[in-house]
């Protein structure tokens, strides 16, 4: 056998995607997420959406244990014509005049300010990029790690930090470039409205996500996230809603993703799995209250890894969205990625996890849910 010129890359690895210029996305100050001042408060703090919590998420993948599965990459802004493929021209040309005249709060606690649409367009522009990568067959697994976040962002609306919806539009990609079925796996601890909706009437797209029971949250995010919002016309029963309880935590999730995920991937037979990211999640998060650990995350990933395995080829795009602890944020990231590589043992230990898990309220919830899909959801009958 002929020896190869140059051996390629191992395939057990994660192409990351990432742009400094994302960091210029400034959110400001305030109460938590409101950008603003009541007089009374002597200390500020940052907007949880901020450049820190993904500046430790790029430390992390570079100078963690996990640092020799992951390759580099960068790419441009997306063009304002790529967008158009998931959102409407009259929401762009908003976006882009908001820019021009030098910003613009765009709904509640999303603040379009100097510096965030080129931010934004890097942000697409990155995730379009790192789905590109696979399907040009250049690496199985690519990580998107971008900011502004983008799964609340809907055709025509931004939504809690979200203008572009940047795994919305590497799911079309993949559609446009012959992907017959994509599934979108969502793990942020809110509600992937936003892709939900810009895909509500499609079969050849399955939407799942997993969130925090928030409900609607005003005129941005109508939606409720509840189980019943099942999709449109073809589209029914493809949007799979999986609202857990508060403090779910690593044993309720591992039950909802054996229970409802995987049922449901393996009837769908993706070819195609997105993963959409958020580690707020986590026990730590400030605007989560699901109570993921590392070692949930960690089973997560190898499920991910699993199903992309036996149905798309080991193809998986990750796409970061929302998780605002600024240091165990970098760690549950860190977790994910471990258990996305399928990796034997941990490489890195949890440094604070330690609440208490009840998982008998979330099964109860699980084994409903289930009961309800699979009585209203033609493709999950044969489970
Ligand atoms: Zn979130």
């Amino acid at each position: 056998m002929a020896a190869a010129a140059s051996s390629p890359p191992p395939t057990n690895r994660v192409d990351a995607f990432w742009h400094d210029g994302m960091l210029n996305h400034d959110t400001g100050r305030g109460v938590f997420y409101t950008g603003s001042d009541p007089g009374f408060l002597d200390v500020l703090e940052k907007h949880p959406e901020n450049p820190d919590r993904v500046r430790n998420m790029v430390s992390i993948l570079k100078r963690g244990p996990i640092s020799p599965y992951i390759s580099w990459h960068t790419a441009t802004p997306a063009l304002v014509s790529q967008l158009l493929s998931f959102h409407s021209p009259e929401y762009i040309n908003e976006l882009v005049e908001a820019d021009k005249n030098g910003g613009k709060v765009l709904c509640c606690g999303t603040f379009l300010n100097p510096g965030s649409w080129d931010a934004a367009l890097l942000a697409a522009g990155n995730t379009l990029s790192a789905m590109k990568h696979i399907l040009d067959g250049k690496g199985k697994i690519a990580y998107a790690l971008v900011r502004p976040p983008g799964h609340h962002a809907q055709p025509s609306q931004a939504d809690g930090y979200c203008f572009l919806n940047n795994a919305g539009l590497a799911v079309r990609l993949a559609l446009d470039s012959g992907c017959k079925r994509v599934v979108v796996v969502d793990i942020d601890v809110h509600y992937g409205n936003g892709t939900a909706e810009g895909f509500y009437q499609s079969n050849d797209i399955l939407t799942i996500s997993l969130h925090m029971n928030h409900g609607s949250w005003g005129p941005s995010h109508p939606q409720s996230g509840s189980v019943n919002e099942l999709g449109e016309g073809e589209g029914y029963g493809y949007n799979m809603n999986i609202p857990l309880p508060n403090g779910t935590g690593d044993r309720g999730y591992e039950y909802a993703m054996t229970e409802l995920v995987v049922p449901a991937v393996e009837s769908f037979k993706p070819e195609m799995v997105v993963l959409v990211v958020g580690q707020d999640s986590s026990a730590f998060d400030p605007n989560g209250r699901q109570c993921l650990t590392m070692d949930g995350y960690r089973a997560i990933g190898r499920t991910i890894r699993s199903l992309a395995d036996r149905h798309s080829g080991g193809r998986i795009l990750i796409v970061q969205e929302g998780g605002y602890h600024i240091t165990y944020s970098a760690y549950c990231l860190h977790a994910t990625l471990e258990g996305i590589l399928d990796l034997p043992d941990p490489l890195l230990g949890d440094p604070i996890a330690y609440y208490p898990e009840d998982e008998a309220f979330p099964v109860k919830a699980v084994d409903s849910i289930k009961k309800y899909l699979v009585d209203k959801v033609p493709f999950l009958k044969e489970h």
